[in-house]
């Protein structure tokens, strides 16, 4: 499993994946401290089915409490004044601004227009066995006190091509997109720390997390 940070769904956020290997059902993981997560649990797969509906309600219940909001560069002409020999001109100037981004509405509207509750989309899209692996981590974490939360799962290629920031091309996003195997193989999610009254607390709550 490997940790980045400046993820396309959150500035602050934590992107989680890992490489499931097909033809033996195994997970490969690195770089992250697995000592507190259950490993048994996802090694043992008729365990997984059993368990596979009360994982997603967990995991959807993490991406339902998470307030989905960005921060972005958006490009602003503005106009300003310039002396030049003399002569005072008005030209136009290209600026960067900062701005929030809320980006809820974009899971729902992708959702609807794949003919799916949110939750099936969001969820039910990233590959089962991830889902496994993703439960126990945030479970750990959520027993840690850390208040975990998703604000990205699942994307497919029309998700991704209205995504914002950073981002992989449409279809080679690990969140699912074509060229990944799509719905059912999405081997990402950005998780933050929803602990905190304001954004700037819940953002050092995800430096933390
Ligand atoms: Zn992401």
């Amino acid at each position: 499993m490997r940790a980045l940070y400046g993820s396309v769904c959150g500035s602050f956020g934590m992107l989680l994946f890992a490489q499931a290997d097909i033809t033996t059902g195994s997970i490969r993981t690195t770089s992250v401290e697995t000592s507190s997560i259950d490993m048994t649990a996802i090694d043992s797969v008729d365990e997984c089915r059993a368990t596979q509906i009360c994982i997603d309600r967990y995991l959807w219940s993490l991406y339902d409490r998470t307030r989905k909001i960005d921060t972005i560069r958006v490009p602003e002409q503005i106009k300003v004044s310039v002396k030049r020999k003399g002569k005072t001109k008005i030209v136009t100037k290209t600026i960067t601004k900062i701005v929030d981004e809320d980006f809820t509405w974009k899971d729902p509207k992708a959702a609807e227009r794949a003919g799916m509750s949110p939750e099936d989309y969001v969820i039910g899209g990233m590959d089962p066995t991830f889902r496994v692996t993703l439960y126990h981590a945030l479970r750990a974490l959520d027993d840690a006190g850390l208040m975990p939360g998703i604000t990205c799962a699942f994307r497919d290629d029309y998700r991704q091509t209205i995504a914002s920031g950073l981002k992989a091309q449409s279809d080679r996003s690990y969140h699912g997109g074509s060229f990944r195997g799509g719905y059912g193989h999405g081997l990402a999610a950005d998780i933050v720390s929803v602990k905190g009254e304001t954004r700037a607390e819940r953002l050092a709550s995800s430096a933390q997390l």
